[in-house]
């Protein structure tokens, strides 16, 4: 294992279930992208202290092969080794996650709510000028993060302190499905 921050290493960076299944060699030989890495690894660690609890990343880098056959853009922050998508069950749900990343001082490109099942965590190359956006991609498509959270009543108790861990069972009655016939 290469540690390249006090907690990530990295092979957490490239480490990628779909390239295992599919015999794709997903490790960086790119300069750019290992540099890329590890300015990624030094904003998770930022993120880690806020958090106070270990961040597990469910996928950081992808080459364009991993990045294809889970159906994300080839302009994705992922394939530039730019972006992560983590959970991190001590501290809370990812909406609990995203909220305390807007309250910190943390210089991202975008947080994303992905299907309420985890946060992804984009940069903009070191030195360049980030975002800051915040947004939420689920199968209705992709909106403005504070607007949705405005518009449901349960996810107003998230904290951006407090760890809440009420995600696992939501209200259903809060969730509409009239949005159904929408294809
Ligand atoms: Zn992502």
């Amino acid at each position: 294992m290469t540690k390249i921050t006090d907690h990530f290493t990295l092979e957490e960076m490239y480490a990628s279930e779909i390239a295992d299944r599919n015999n794709i060699d997903n490790i960086p030989k790119d300069p750019t992208i290992l540099k890329n890495l590890y300015f990624l690894a030094t904003q998770l660690e930022l993120v880690r202290s806020l958090l106070n609890s270990p961040v597990h990343i469910n996928s950081a880098y992808r080459c364009l092969g991993v990045n294809n056959l889970l159906g994300s853009k080839p302009t994705s922050a992922h394939v530039q080794g730019l972006a992560a998508d983590i959970i991190c069950p001590a501290f809370g749900n990812p909406r609990a996650i995203i909220n305390a990343i807007i309250g910190s001082h943390i210089q991202y490109d975008q947080v994303i709510l992905e299907y309420d099942r985890w946060c992804h965590i984009g940069f903009q190359p070191q030195g360049e000028q980030q975002r800051l956006q915040q947004l939420i991609i689920d199968k209705s498509g992709t909106r403005n993060y504070a607007k949705d959270t405005k518009r449901k009543n349960w996810e107003k108790t998230v904290g951006e302190s407090e760890p809440d861990m009420s995600y696992r069972t939501p209200k259903k009655t809060t969730k509409r499905t009239s949005r159904k016939s929408k294809r």
